[in-house]
């Protein structure tokens, strides 16, 4: 018998955009963009971190954003370089990807739910708790 994961499929979860992919990993990490911004060393990367969030934007060049929170550079560039239909998978409401080490709530690493093949077991947890 043949596994679909039709939920997995692009036709049915919302495409997410290299800015999308910015901000739900900052919110995931908790974190505001003055606080990213602090991390990466000032004020002055508030601006290019409000541009990486703004819808339409796709840079080039990033800073380098996993000082301050987990965050998959090629992800972004695979979001910004090519079509919707070879796009990463990622978790439909944080953004994680299978190939960045997260723990998840219950001193696990972060992996898809078996619930929602969605989502990711760290968003289930948090919905869960
Ligand atoms: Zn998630």
């Amino acid at each position: 018998m043949r596994h679909v994961h039709l939920s997995r499929s692009v036709a049915a979860t919302a495409i997410i955009q290299p800015w999308d992919y910015v901000a739900m990993r900052r919110a995931a990490a908790g974190l505001t963009i003055g606080q990213v911004a602090a991390m990466l060393g000032g004020r002055a990367y508030e601006r290019h971190l409000r541009m990486l969030e703004t819808p339409g934007m796709r840079l080039k060049l990033i800073a380098d954003l996993t000082i301050a929170m987990p965050f998959n550079h090629d992800v972004y560039r695979q979001l910004t370089d090519l079509p919707p239909h070879q796009h990463p998978l990622l978790c439909q409401r944080c953004g994680w990807d299978e190939h960045t080490d997260v723990p998840d709530h219950l001193d696990g690493l972060t992996t898809w739910s078996r619930a929602d093949e969605a989502i990711c077991t760290r968003c289930e947890q948090q919905a869960a708790a």
